[in-house]
């Protein structure tokens, strides 16, 4: 059985700053961590390992230092690590995104269940998933939180607003992983110095290696553009009543009989 786990190195957002004069992302300085939901993925792929006959490769297409995720990938018990850089994948939206990896996944051949995060917390949009698996022509579960395989079909429970749906899937599929399936196991020491020491298997593919024109992928083939990147303005008003609690309460139903707000509807 073949798994394949799409990792992606973000920054870590909570020292994300929006340089003001030219609204891009402030990257210098920023430490990169591997995308929380991807961790699960690869940790729903690994406890397959750990009960069938399994191998589990990742992948991730970013920068040269991106290849950080793929060693935290081996180290936490993956067996192949791929990853696609290449200036031609530079300023892809989430169509060129899904075109190099779901390339990739095609060249690496054939495969039985891929799993992937339900979103980047970076990029927010949670399009890959659903775009790899219509590039595959595979069926697709998103936001799954619990995940069985038996029989060449794939069975999860996937979370929807105020419930959840049991679904069942044959294989191959994909499926987008949610933080509530399982517990991230961390890298042992012994599989930190084999991928340190490069004892298992790292490619790293460009644009050719996966078979697209560098027109297909990055800004050259991507069919959305980002006008602007702006932070918006935070519109919070505190007001402090003081004086008896009758005052306070005058001055309650005064602000909204002010705001035009009606009570009681
Ligand atoms: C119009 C537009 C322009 C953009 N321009 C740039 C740019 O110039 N530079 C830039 O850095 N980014 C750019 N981005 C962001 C970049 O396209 C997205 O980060 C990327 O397409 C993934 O989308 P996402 O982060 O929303 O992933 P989501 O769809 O939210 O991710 C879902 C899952 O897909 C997998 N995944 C996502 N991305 C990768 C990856 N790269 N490798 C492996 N697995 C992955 C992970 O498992 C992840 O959990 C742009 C985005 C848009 C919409």
């Amino acid at each position: 059985m073949k798994l394949v786990v799409l990792i992606k190195q973000i920054p870590n957002t909570s020292n994300v700053r929006i340089d003001p004069k030219t609204g891009n992302l402030v990257r210098e300085g920023v430490t990169s961590i591997m995308n929380p939901e991807d961790r699960h993925a690869l940790e729903a792929a690994l406890s397959i390992k750990d009960h069938f006959n399994a191998v589990v490769d990742v992948i991730s297409m970013g920068p040269p230092q991106a290849i950080e995720v793929i060693c935290e990938g081996l180290a936490m018990g993956a067996d192949k690590g791929i990853l696609l850089t290449d200036r031609a994948f530079a300023g892809a939206d989430t169509w060129a995104t899904s075109t190099a990896l779901g390339n990739a996944i095609r060249k690496n051949g054939p495969f039985d269940l891929i799993l992937a995060g339900r979103q980047a917390i970076d990029g927010d949009t949670a399009q890959i998933g659903p775009q790899i698996a219509e590039f595959l022509g595979i069926p697709q579960i998103t936001c799954v939180s619990a995940l069985e395989l038996s029989d060449g079909k794939v069975v999860a429970n996937r979370i929807i607003e105020n419930g959840c749906e049991r679904i069942e899937t044959p294989l191959p599929a994909l499926v987008t992983c949610l933080a509530s399936l399982n517990e991230p196991r961390y890298p042992t020491v012994g599989r930190i110095l084999d991928s340190v020491l490069e004892s298992t298997p790292i490619e790293i593919w460009n644009a050719a290696d996966i078979g697209v024109k560098a027109q297909e992928v990055g800004l050259a083939g991507s069919l959305t553009q980002v006008l602007k990147t702006f932070t918006p303005k935070g519109g919070r008003e505190t007001q402090y009543l003081e004086g008896t609690p009758s005052d306070i309460a005058s001055g309650i139903v005064q602000f909204f009989v002010d705001r035009q707000v009606r009570l009681g509807e």
